[in-house]
C-alpha cells in the first residue's frame, strides 16, 4: 500500500480529504469502517466515472455509510476559475482545489481524439529557466484523485470522452511518484475514466530512479524524457534541477527502459535559439540518440515573459529533423497549439497572479 488514510494528513492538506487517497487507501478505510471492499469500486466509479461532487449522490451506499463518509472526509471538486478557449479548439484551464491551491490543465481535441495535458504538482522545484511553472517555485504535490479530477472536469466541458491523458502540465510527476502512478491507474480503470494504459504518457525532467521504477511497473504507460540538451554543460544552465543526474547515466537509464519495457520513449527538445539549437548541439543529440530506439519530438521554445528564450525558426527545427532522421532516430516537430491562449505550461497560473 503507498498511501493509507492515516498517512494522508501529513502528505496533503486535510481539505484535500477523499481525494488524496489511492485505491487501496480508500479501500481499507472503508474496510476500517466495517464495509465490504468492494464498496471501494463503487466509490471510485461515483467520483471519477460520474464525477460526484457530494457522497449524498452516491445512492447504491448505505445511507449510514453516506453519513458517515461525509462527516469524516472532505469530497472536494476542482472549481474552474478561469478557462480560455484559442481559435484552434484547445482549452486552457485554471483550477481552484480544494485548499485554494490553483492548477492548470489543458484539452486538445482533434477529430478522433480528446488529449488532457494535466499537473501533478503544484508549481515545482526543478528550476528549469525556461519554463514559467519552474520560475514560479514549488506549492505542493497533488493528491492522485486532483490529478484525476482535471481529466473529468475536462471530459464534462466537452462533453466528450477523453482519449489520452499526459502529465505535461505543472509539475515534476516522478517527484510526486506514488500519487501520479494512483493517478494512472485510476484514468486507466474501468470504474474511472477509462483511457488505455498506452495513452497514458508521463513525462519527466530526467529522474532517474523515477525511470528506474517506472520501467518496472506491470501497465504498458508511456514515458516521455525532457532532454532539451545532450551537452552537459547547456543543460546543466537550462534544467539546473538535474545537475545531479548526468546526461551519460540518463542514457544509461533510458537504454536499460527499453531493454526492460520494448517499449520506446520519446525525447522532448525545447529548441531555444542561439542556446541549444547550434550545429554542436545537433551532433550531440545525434550521437546521444544513436542506436537508440527514441522518438524525438523538436518544439520551438514558448518564450515565457521575463525568461528570456527565443524560439529556433521552423527551418532550423525542420534541420534538426532531418538530421536525426538521416541517422536512424524518428523526429517529429510538436505543432503548436493553444499559443493564443498562453498555452505553454505555468503561463496562465502566472498571469493570474501577476491580477
Ligand atoms: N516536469 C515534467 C513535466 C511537465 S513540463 C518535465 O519537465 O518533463 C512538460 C513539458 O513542457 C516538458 O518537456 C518541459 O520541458 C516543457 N516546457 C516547459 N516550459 C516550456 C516552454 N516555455 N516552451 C516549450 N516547452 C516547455
Ligand atoms: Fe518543472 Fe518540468 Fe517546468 Fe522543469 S519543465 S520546471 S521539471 S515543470
Amino acid at each position: 500500500m503507498t498511501s493509507g488514510p492515516d498517512q494522508s494528513p501529513e502528505r496533503f492538506p486535510s481539505t484535500i480529504g477523499v481525494k488524496a487517497l489511492d485505491v487501496e487507501g480508500l479501500r481499507a478505510l472503508l474496510i476500517e469502517s466495517g464495509e465490504p471492499a468492494f464498496r471501494a469500486k463503487q466509490v471510485i466509479r461515483w467520483l471519477y466515472g460520474r464525477h460526484a461532487h457530494s457522497w449524498n449522490e452516491m445512492t447504491d451506499l448505505p445511507a449510514a455509510l453516506r453519513e458517515s463518509l461525509s462527516q469524516r472526509l472532505a469530497l472536494p471538486c476542482p472549481e474552474t476559475i478561469r478557462r480560455q478557449v484559442s481559435e484552434d479548439g484547445t482549452r486552457k484551464y485554471l483550477f481552484r482545489l480544494g485548499d485554494g491551491t490553483t492548477v492548470e490543465a489543458v484539452g486538445l481535441p482533434t477529430a478522433d481524439r480528446l488529449t488532457v495535458c494535466f499537473s501533478t504538482q503544484a508549481g515545482c522545484a526543478m528550476g528549469c529557466s525556461f519554463c514559467a511553472t519552474g520560475a514560479s517555485g514549488f506549492t505542493r504535490n497533488l493528491g492522485p484523485g486532483e490529478m484525476v479530477d482535471q481529466v473529468t472536469t475536462i471530459a464534462e466541458d466537452f462533453d466528450r470522452r477523453v482519449t489520452n491523458a499526459v502529465a505535461m502540465g505543472q509539475g515534476e510527476p516522478f517527484a510526486n511518484y506514488d500519487a501520479t502512478l494512483a493517478a494512472l491507474r485510476i484514468m486507466n480503470s474501468a470504474d474511472g475514466p477509462g483511457i488505455g494504459a498506452r495513452h497514458l504518457t508521463v513525462s519527466t525532467c530526467g529522474l532517474i530512479p523515477g525511470i528506474r521504477r517506472f520501467a518496472s511497473e506491470p501497465e504498458q504507460f508511456t514515458l516521455a524524457v525532457s532532454l532539451h540538451s545532450a551537452v552537459q554543460s547547456t543543460r546543466d544552465v537550462l534544467m539546473p534541477g538535474v545537475r545531479a543526474m548526468p546526461l551519460e547515466q540518463l542514457r544509461a537509464e533510458l537504454e536499460s527502459y527499453i531493454e526492460r519495457t520494448g517499449r520506446r520513449p520519446s525525447l522532448e527538445y525545447a529548441l531555444v535559439l542561439g542556446v541549444n539549437d547550434t550545429e554542436a548541439e545537433l551532433s550531440a543529440l545525434v550521437d546521444f540518440c544513436r542506436g537508440m530506439l527514441v522518438h524525438v519530438n523538436l518544439i520551438p521554445v514558448n518564450p515565457v515573459d521575463g525568461l528570456g528564450h527565443e524560439k529556433t525558426t521552423l527551418a532550423r527545427a525542420n534541420e534538426f529533423a532531418d538530421t536525426l532522421r538521416r541517422n536512424g532516430t524518428e523526429a517529429s516537430i510538436r505543432s503548436e497549439r493553444g499559443a493564443d491562449i498562453d498555452a505553454a505550461c505555468g503561463q496562465l497560473r502566472q498571469r493570474e497572479a501577476a491580477g
